[in-house]
């Protein structure tokens, strides 16, 4: 194994995935939706793959399919406030990951240092290493003890001091997941115009992986950080298909901004992917072609969607806080994370050998008593892992009733 891959051979999501596989649990652990996507969306494919346009199945634009990257840019233009240019300020890519590796690979140098806010999608560490660069680590934490209600995602801050700190001559690059991937926190304005300035100050880049973007609740925003003064020179910003539509299997993501710093991605996507599926492409341009029209009403699928899913939040915070945890409201995205070590005593949690709790936990729940989570530590660098070593994370992106079944399963279990 070259020596830049050591440490990230295994996975959570192979280990759980066959973990699933394996044992059938009610599975709330891989985020993925278990319900239809919009019905235009599967029509458009279903056309596409047996319309009369044969031509739709052979390769198309490298840095993505005309049609999609026009539909990108006239979305993006009217949320970003700036006319986006579809041929040289966005590329299309295969789903949000293909978007990360490119966006990293494409602008860290050896020792340049990459600040990586925990808890973090897990890819991102990896990736950066694999690029030659360190990454520097800072937890969101919580603000202040929480008394008499549940912990909010937006309970958990930045240090401002400590966030300060970890900007130098060598950043290169910070990472930014706002709706965020596990916690659900969803960035402030304030906390934004800090990042930003901070960005400014050190001449540092920001991606933000912003792929959960349309799944906010209220009365939180989502505040694309391409827009703040002075953003856009530096922001690449990455989103999703899959997260979009609710069709993850298409695997079609994308990034946009500024030209010169898109001609590095274009770089790297050229000479490892060149070209996204086709046919795919243009199912989701026909998606973004029926959305734009009716962008912001109540039946534009990015406005029906989120408040749908804010039910299902509410109720799965329900039932997580009835049997005994105490989970942690998200103000955006489909995940919800969840302390559960008032239940430890009903966990033979020694069964398992793993070395973090959160994994002997998540392992004995999937083998004994049938539903998955994910454990949250996967999500932490080894310095900060025992902060997250009590949690659970839970996708609620599925069927009224399959929360229901969890609700269920909890119940007879606790
Ligand atoms: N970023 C985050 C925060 C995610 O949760 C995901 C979901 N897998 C991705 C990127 C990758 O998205 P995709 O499935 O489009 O590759
Ligand atoms: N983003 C999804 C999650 O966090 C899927 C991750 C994956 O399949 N690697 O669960």
């Amino acid at each position: 194994l070259p020596r830049r891959f050591a440490g990230s051979e295994k996975s959570v999501w192979v280990e759980y995935i066959q973990l699933a596989s394996e044992y059938n649990p009610l599975n709330l652990g891989q985020g993925f939706p278990d319900f239809p996507p919009p019905k235009y969306a599967t029509d458009a494919l279903a056309k596409v793959a047996t319309g009369e346009n044969y031509m739709i199945h052979q390769y198309t634009r490298g840095f993505g399919h005309p049609r999609l990257v026009a539909a990108l840019a006239k979305l993006y233009s009217q949320l970003i406030g700036r006319e986006i240019n579809p041929q040289t300020e966005i590329v299309t890519t295969l789903g949000a990951y293909e978007a990360l590796y490119s966006t990293i690979t494409g602008h860290v140098d050896d020792g340049d240092e990459v600040i990586i806010i925990e808890p973090f999608f897990d890819c991102y560490e990896p990736m950066v290493k694999y690029a030659g660069g360190v990454p520097r680590f800072i937890p969101l934490r919580l603000k202040s003890e929480v008394k008499g209600r549940l912990p909010s995602s937006g309970d958990y801050v930045l240090d401002p001091n400590e966030l300060e700190s970890m900007f130098n001559t060598k950043t290169k690059i910070i990472i930014l997941n706002t709706p965020n991937n596990p916690l659900g926190k969803v960035f402030t304005e304030k906390e934004l115009v800090h990042i930003a300035d901070l960005c400014k100050k050190w001449n540092v880049l920001c991606i933000s992986d912003e792929v959960y973007e349309w799944l906010v609740f209220k009365p939180n925003k989502h505040i694309r950080i391409a827009t703040l003064p002075g953003m856009w020179e530096r922001t690449l910003t990455i989103g999703s298909a899959g997260k979009t539509f609710s069709l993850t299997g298409w695997k079609l993501g994308w990034v946009y901004g500024p030209a010169n710093l898109m001609v590095n991605i274009q770089m790297i996507h050229q000479n490892s992917v060149y070209t996204g599926v086709t046919p795919i492409q243009e199912a989701a341009a026909i998606g973004f072609e029926t959305e734009l029209p009716r962008l912001g009403t109540d039946e534009c699928y990015f406005i029906s969607m989120p408040k749908e899913l804010e039910k299902k939040r509410d109720y799965t915070v329900k039932f997580l806080s009835d049997v005994g945890m105490v989970p942690i409201v998200p103000e955006g995205g489909y995940f919800i994370i969840a302390d559960w070590s008032p239940l430890e005593s009903r966990v033979d949690i020694n069964s398992e050998k793993d070395k973090y709790k959160d994994y002997r936990f998540t392992k004995w729940m999937t083998k004994n008593v049938g539903l998955q989570g994910i454990p949250p530590t996967a999500f932490y660098s080894v310095a900060h892992k025992p902060l997250a070593e009590n949690t659970v994370r839970y996708c609620f992106m599925k069927k009224d009733e399959n929360l229901a079944k969890a609700a269920e399963i909890l119940n007879k279990w606790k």
